[in-house]
């Protein structure tokens, strides 16, 4: 069977059950502050599971791109030498939320694998969570005696919590689970030991396919268990491990979906696939990393140096290191797998195709950035080498090499050991430590349990229209941290205060109760879709109503940032090209940013042409047309441009004026006219073929001009209010210029007469030149003096005093030719003569110099001199 039609298959048996079918969500989580990554299929619907929401339809199915590596799940290192761990992986899961139950979830999982993809029940075993008396909880026996009439009671096994209990986080809804195992042995090998001991063993032939998760307890921040009201299912089963059991292979990597992005690998790199074992890591580890970077950029998520761009980064550059470390890749070629691989999961996931270009681009210039890194990294770690002493590397210096210039630990050690070398791996593991504690002590965080005043999950937004309101706390918790210190988290029953979302600040403001006491709110975010205030202290009548007031002078900025960036996209778009696509926003009070993707830095026509758009439309006086709750498809069909990586609901808002029409959460003004003007503060690259510009509006252009034109008269004032001060500035610098030209002239005559003056005192003792002779000039001067004189004679003795700044400098020159005749020696003797400046010094035989705190000594120096010749 075809990957593709597994997916579609698993897709219609639950659609027939009665589950809607939903799109994978973008893989980077927007409003879940404790995940990256969604790292399970559950991730985008734990809103659901938290009792924040409810969903359209209590039954939902779906294919989720998850990514493990970082946090809880993190199964990076594994990737490549297994065959069965992926970065990114689809997890094809069903969902009951407060709907059926074990009994459903196990015959449906049942049918599924043995009647509709024909799996042999012989191959099969599945886990009951045994109980666990920490915690309070017995055996689920419920779930064994459903299993026991679907498989013998041999092949269902016991499991502890780490294997049979699935938890969310630190807190939230958790529970016992089954999984189910295949063991796809040979006969041969079953013999020899039976599937039931090797079930989560670690055995890549004995391996989990699917997780049924029921959902029936919520853990508190104290540790303690409480059971859920509602209970849930969750599933998730590897895709790629079920493709490999259906299509009768050993490893995901020998399916279709692997297949032919390392066919590609073996024609680009010229090595074959299964030949040798450090080679065939190599191959899993691109074949698989392609994938997930591919899908992050399309996403929306690049690659970067902070936050999930950077775990991006690091995947990719795990990629690069096995390419140029076991296939000897030294140029970029990873982004050429981007074809196949679009070809391959275009149809299922069409931004692959539409982003094409893009994540090509992007890959290319991070592996020709990165392969730079390597090389610059080589001769780093040459010199180090050239350095150590004995044959141990110090861990430190290895440590700065992988902390400071980017140079992969792994790499290091192998060239080392090339070199018959060794690694202090002890030492650079303590530094590395150390690097992790301090992260770890900054980041650190505790969260109390909610404090539940108002037992009332519906929660209304009224932002859009009201920056005040009358609200009473729902609910309220402490969270403490290194960074803020005590933080309060309030929920409200309705709100004015729109949450950080779509690029948008949160708004800031306060809550006044009726004793006319006030409390800060200084920031609002969305949370599991919760709208939460932040306070830095508590209100003191919790359970009385507050008047919630929105920062509007704030707002108001923000507003017109987040207005002039729709105009700004639209405007890019009609002078540069309908390529343009947003990759990313940043809508503040005092600024916006807006990243796009684009291929060339734009002219100063270009900033000019988008600048003037911008401000037609302003001009225009443009009102806001708004669309709330409108189907998505209608919005679409009006033209509303969509974004990448965005999660949109079945209904969506519509934001347009003119012609500037977008989907978007976020508050703008009435009119365009409020923006007042829009001015373009920068622009750049931040990665391949991606553009940023950074602009202003409003009160903040207001105060630009003011500040250029404060610039501006302070400027005409130093030039003696000039009439033309342009004319003023060019006749300084030409001026300038001048003075310049003439100085150096001027001091080149002076050399000159210098040396002329100084060869005319030469003094002939014992056949030798010499001159001893305190004089006005630097180090450099005197050095030029020197080699310049030398160049006229063959055999030549000099010392040079010269006193600057209170400190005093010997200089000795002797020609070569005395040096090996006479066994004379320059370093030796300003060695010697410093002591009488109170210094030191040294150099080369025909050249040295010492520097002393005594400048009262140079003469004396100087009459030592002769000693030396005569
Ligand atoms: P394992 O013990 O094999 O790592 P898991 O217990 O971490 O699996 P779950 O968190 O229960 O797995 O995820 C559900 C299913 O997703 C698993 O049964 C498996 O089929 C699949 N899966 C989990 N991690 C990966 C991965 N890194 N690559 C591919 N598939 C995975
Ligand atoms: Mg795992």
């Amino acid at each position: 069977m075809k990957s593709q039609d597994i997916r579609s298959k698993f897709l219609s048996f639950f659609e027939a059950k009665k589950h809607t079918i939903v799109p994978s969500a973008p893989m980077v989580l927007k409003d879940d502050p404790t995940l990256m990554f969604v790292n399970s299929g559950m991730a985008p619907f734990k809103e659901y599971f938290l009792g924040n929401g409810q969903p359209k339809n209590n039954r939902i199915a779906d294919t989720q791109k998850c990514l493990r590596v970082s946090g809880k799940h993190n199964d990076l290192e594994e990737v490549g030498y297994d065959t069965y761990h992926h970065t990114l992986f689809e997890m094809l899961g069903n969902w009951s939320f407060g709907d059926y139950f074990k009994k459903e979830a196990i015959a449906w999982a049942w049918e599924l694998l043995t009647e509709v993809y024909g799996i042999d029940k012989d191959i099969l075993y599945v886990t009951v969570f045994e109980g666990d008396e920490e915690d309070g909880i017995p055996m689920d026996t419920e779930a064994y005696d459903i299993w026991k009439q679907y498989i013998a009671e041999d092949r269902i096994l016991k499991g502890n919590k780490k294997d049979n209990f699935w938890e969310m986080g630190d807190q939230g809804p958790c529970g016992p689970c089954s999984e189910i195992h295949v063991d796809i042995r040979s006969a041969d090998e079953k013999a020899k030991i039976s599937g039931k001991d090797l079930v989560n063993k670690d055995h890549p032939q004995v391996v989990e396919i699917w997780n049924l998760v029921f959902m029936q307890y919520n853990r508190k921040a104290n540790g303690s268990l409480e059971s859920l009201p509602n209970k849930h299912i969750d599933t998730g089963m590897g895709f790629e491990r079920l493709c490999m059991v259906l299509q009768g292979v050993q490893s995901n990597y020998d399916t279709d979906v692997f297949t032919p992005i390392i066919r590609e690998i073996e024609t680009i790199t010229n090595k074959d696939y299964g030949k040798d074992d450090k080679v065939d890591v190599a191959i899993r580890v691109i074949s698989d990393h392609v994938r997930a970077v591919a899908f992050s950029i399309a996403d929306g998520q690049l690659p970067s140096n902070t936050g999930a761009g950077y775990v991006i980064r690091r995947i990719l550059r795990r990629a690069i290191r096995y390419s140029f470390t076991f296939l000897d890749q030294k140029e970029p070629f990873i982004y050429r797998l981007v074809e196949v691989l679009s070809k391959k999961m275009g149809t299922a996931f069409p931004e692959l195709k539409s982003q094409k270009q893009l994540v090509e681009n992007v890959i290319k210039e991070e592996e020709a950035s990165f392969l730079r890194t390597l090389d610059q990294g080589l001769v780093l770690l040459n010199r180090i080498v050239e350095e150590t002493k004995n044959d141990i590397v110090s861990g430190e210096k290895a440590f700065e090499l992988y902390d400071t210039y980017g140079f992969p630990i792994d790499l290091t050690a192998l060239i080392l050991s090339e070199k018959g070398l060794k690694l202090d791996e002890k030492g650079f593991n303590e530094e590395l430590q150390k690097q992790k504690n301090r992260s770890r002590a900054a980041s650190e965080m505790s969260t109390d349990d909610w404090v539940v005043l108002v037992d009332d999950i519906e929660q209304e937004f009224i932002g859009y229209d009201a920056l005040e309101a009358q609200v009473k706390i729902t609910r309220y918790r402490k969270v403490t941290s290194k960074k803020d210190g005590d933080m309060y988290q309030l929920v409200f029953n309705l709100t004015p205060f729109y949450p950080e979302g779509g690029g948008q600040v949160g708004d800031k403001g306060y809550l006044e109760d009726v004793h006319g006491d006030v409390v800060y709110l200084v920031d609002t975010k969305k949370e599991n879709n919760v709208i939460i205030h932040f306070a830095k202290n508590l209100p003191s009548h919790l359970d009385e109503s507050f008047k919630a007031v929105v920062d509007a002078k704030q707002r108001h900025r923000t507003e017109s940032n987040h207005t002039a960036t729709h105009l700004l996209h639209q405007a890019l778009r009609e002078v540069l090209g309908e390529h343009v696509e947003q990759k990313g926003s940043a809508v503040h009070s005092k600024y916006l940013r807006f990243d796009f993707s684009h291929f060339s830095k734009l002219s100063v026509e270009e900033l000019r042409d988008v600048e003037n758009f911008v401000n037609s439309r302003i001009d225009g006086k443009l009102p806001l047309i708004e669309k709330r709750n409108i189907p998505k498809e209608e919005a679409i069909a009006e033209g509303a441009m969509s974004l990448f990586g965005e999660k949109y609901g079945d209904t969506v808002r519509s934001i347009r004026f003119g012609q500037s029409i977008e989907l978007c959460g976020g508050t703008h003004v009435k009119n365009t006219a409020d923006i007042w003007h829009f001015k373009i503060v920068s622009e750049g690259a931040v990665a391949a073929g991606i553009r940023r510009i950074e602009a202003i509006t409003n009160d903040a252009v207001k105060e630009f001009y003011h500040e250029n034109n404060r610039a501006f008269y302070e400027m005409k004032d130093l030039l003696n209010n000039a009439k033309e001060p342009v004319k003023a500035l060019q006749n300084l610098q030409e001026e300038n210029a001048n003075l310049k030209k003439q100085i150096e002239q001027l001091l080149k005559d002076k050399a000159k007469n210098l040396k002329g003056e100084l060869k005319s005192e030469l003094e002939e003792i014992n056949g030798i030149q010499f001159l001893a002779k305190k004089i006005d000039l630097d180090a450099s001067g005197i050095k030029d003096v020197s080699f310049d004189l030398g160049s006229q004679h063959d055999n030549l003795f000099l010392l040079f005093g010269t006193e600057n700044d209170g400190k005093a400098l010997l200089s000795c020159y002797i020609s070569k030719e005395l040096v090996a005749s006479k066994g004379l020696n320059a370093g030796q003797i300003v060695r010697d003569l410093g002591k009488y400046i109170q210094g030191g010094g040294g150099g080369q035989p025909f050249f040295a110099t010492a520097g002393g705190k005594n400048p009262a000594g140079i003469d004396e120096a100087l009459n030592k001199a002769k000693d030396y010749i005569s």
